[in-house]
């Protein structure tokens, strides 16, 4: 018999499988096989977005999933996210239906603002859309029907009570980077103050973050930053455990209570990333894990400086 993830619940009552698949740098061939090796293992989240241009290969697996009566789409969750340029006034539901399209589905279960800054459509200039107007857009598609849930990434706490001062949907998630090494704990307390939920991405320390290159050929520098799969008190845990260091980092986010969706497009490791149910970290282990108090964003998002909506200005000054 396969595992099953545990749930976390959205404040509409959706129920959130806490561990989901990673699909950022996966390329469509990729992530055919990963998604059906994951669905497989016992996953039921698939965290994909515009921007990572493979929401069609994700549909096909979803599909032929679903034909091959591995799953049905109501045991399924599936996150896109509208990248800026969809984010700009009147862009989102036409977005999501484009994304809805490739994805082969009637509707997703969680769509996210994958940033907080719009910007036009070849992304050469920003547009000034407060969030307040980019979350208007979100409760349009929630009330169509086209999102089960609606949420939030990158944005920063200011941001977020400017959604909630809409009165309108509520935010139902908020996905962020969090990992050891950026644990986030304002950002958390201030969500669990507001009942969102939290999804922590770069969980394992992203350490494949450096090979990204953008589809016009660039690959952006990286900060070095040291590798959390290599943290003494990790790997001091794991022996003990005997767990191996990425299921110490991927349980450590879990017990705070948070959702992760690590990524990998190797079936050992989609499987090793899912065998986390038979062991916790407890709060003291918590406390111990985060001694080391390095507290670095990976992420810059340096696209967004300048930008009105730049939800790290102030982290930049
Ligand atoms: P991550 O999940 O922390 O790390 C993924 C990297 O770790 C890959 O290079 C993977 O390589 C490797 N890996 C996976 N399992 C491993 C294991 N058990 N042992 C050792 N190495 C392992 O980082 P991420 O992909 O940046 O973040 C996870 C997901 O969050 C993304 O895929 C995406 O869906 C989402 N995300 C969202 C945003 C946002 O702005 N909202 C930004 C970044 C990411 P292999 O694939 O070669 O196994």
């Amino acid at each position: 018999m396969t595992a099953s993830s545990p749930f976390i619940t959205l404040s509409n009552g959706v129920k959130m499988p806490a561990v989901g698949l990673g699909t950022w740098q996966s390329s469509p061939e990729e992530v055919m096989a990963a998604v059906k090796a994951a669905v497989k293992a016992g996953y039921r989240l698939i965290d994909t977005a515009a921007l990572y241009f493979n929401e069609e290969a994700i549909g096909t697996a979803i599909k032929e999933l679903i034909d091959e009566k591995v799953v049905t789409r109501e045991e399924l969750f599936i996150t896109t996210k509208a990248w800026s340029n969809e984010i700009a006034p009147g862009k989102l539901e036409p977005a999501l239906r484009n994304s809805l399209k490739k994805l082969q589905l009637e509707y997703v279960d969680l769509y996210l603002a994958h940033m907080p800054a719009a910007v036009n459509e070849d992304m050469s200039e920003a547009v000034n859309s407060p969030v307040e107007d980019v979350w208007r857009q979100f409760d349009g598609v929630y009330k169509a029907g086209l999102a089960k849930a609606v949420g939030v990434s990158n944005w920063n706490n200011e941001q977020i009570s400017r959604a909630l001062s809409t009165g309108l949907t509520p935010v139902h998630n908020s996905q962020v980077e969090l990992h050891l090494y950026f644990p986030q704990h304002e950002h958390v307390d201030f969500c669990k103050a507001h009942n969102i939920t939290v999804t922590s991405f770069g969980t394992l320390g992203s350490p494949g973050r450096v090979n990204f290159t953008l589809p016009n050929g660039h690959k952006p520098e990286w900060a070095p930053a040291p590798s959390e799969l290599q943290d003494p008190n990790v790997l001091a845990i794991a022996k003990e455990k005997k767990k191996t260091p990425a299921q110490v980092l991927l349980r450590y986010a879990m017990d705070r209570g948070l959702a992760i969706i690590p990524k990998s497009v190797h079936e050992n490791r989609i499987k090793e990333n899912f065998e986390l149910f038979d062991f916790t970290i407890s709060q003291e282990e918590i406390a111990k894990l985060e001694k080391s108090k390095i507290s670095q964003r990976l992420f810059l998002q340096d696209f967004m400086i300048g930008h009105p909506e730049d939800p790290f200005a102030d982290e930049r000054k």
